[in-house]
């Protein structure tokens, strides 16, 4: 594993680089793509008990075992790959960033229906109210992975190193203060990290993730025809590729024709709580 830090860092600036420039420009994306929100499978894993106390049975333990043990891992270009040969590597991840905004429970639920999983990146000032707070209870106890997309958003090269840890600490302790758990994933918006917001990810044990391709930001793409046809034909698709969208209203929309039609081309959504994690 420390032999491994500088070669992820490594591609991890690498693949900053190219996702920069192929596809989520900065001033794009700034203060324009919000909420979303998804879910995945039944709640099951979600409230997998880790009693603390432990009286359960054997049997019982090797079950839970079974079913957390990781079988895919994020890789240096953002992609998820299996951790074993045979398991199947045509996949891909469904992550909904700027979340819990206004279609987030919607996406959620549209997600569930599907028995689709997904990652909701999710921001703290969307977490102001109670009733935001409640969303997010409600997308979690779907099952859905809510992720560290940081408190306000912010472009983080530009913040004092005070300031990086204040929006990535904060919101971790607010996600916690709701659900009970700590984010294991971070994305940090327009995928702008720097080694501070690195370490101090690596510190609170989540795991660094950007994404494949997203388009639903993009002028071109803000209808649910245009949304789902370039998610099912983008050159970036293929085997393990991240899913980026938001909380958006034609993504909202065309959320169900993107996973019929990721299905309809042969790929297992994957149930994020199969990504191998820090924790
Ligand atoms: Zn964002």
């Amino acid at each position: 594993m420390k032999l491994l830090l500088p070669l992820i860092s490594l591609f991890f600036m690498l693949s900053l680089v190219a996702c920069n420039t192929s596809e989520q420009p900065d001033d794009t994306q700034k203060g324009s793509i919000d909420t979303e929100e998804q879910k995945s499978e039944s709640t099951d894993e979600a409230e997998g008990s880790t009693p603390e106390n432990n009286s359960d049975t054997d049997e019982l333990k090797e079950e839970t075992e079974e079913q957390e043990a990781p079988k895919y891992q994020v890789s240096e270009n953002w992609s998820i790959v299996p951790l074993e040969e045979g398991t199947n590597e045509k996949v891909v991840l469904l992550t909904i960033d700027d979340a819990p905004d206004k279609h987030a429970l919607e996406m959620a639920q549209t997600l569930s229906e599907l028995d689709a999983g997904a990652i909701f990146f999710v921001n703290g000032h969307f977490l102001d109210t109670p009733e935001e707070q409640k969303v997010l209870k409600q997308i979690y106890e779907m099952g859905f992975l809510i992720g560290n997309h940081t408190y306000s958003h912010p472009y983080l090269p530009n913040l004092t190193e005070q300031e990086q840890k204040d929006e990535i600490i904060q919101l971790n302790d607010t996600v916690e203060q709701i659900i009970g758990t700590r984010p294991a994933f971070f994305r940090a918006p327009n995928g702008a990290n720097t080694d501070y917001t690195k370490q101090i990810a690596k510190e609170e044990n989540m795991v660094l993730m950007n994404w494949s391709y997203g388009y639903d930001w993009e002028t071109d793409y803000r209808t649910k025809e245009a949304i789902v046809d370039i998610m099912l034909t983008s050159p970036y698709l293929g085997n393990g590729s991240n899913l980026l969208m938001h909380d958006r209203e034609w993504t909202a929309q065309g959320l169900r024709d993107i996973v019929i039609g990721l299905r309809e081309q042969g790929y297992e959504i994957l149930n994020p709580h199969q990504i191998k994690t820090e924790k």
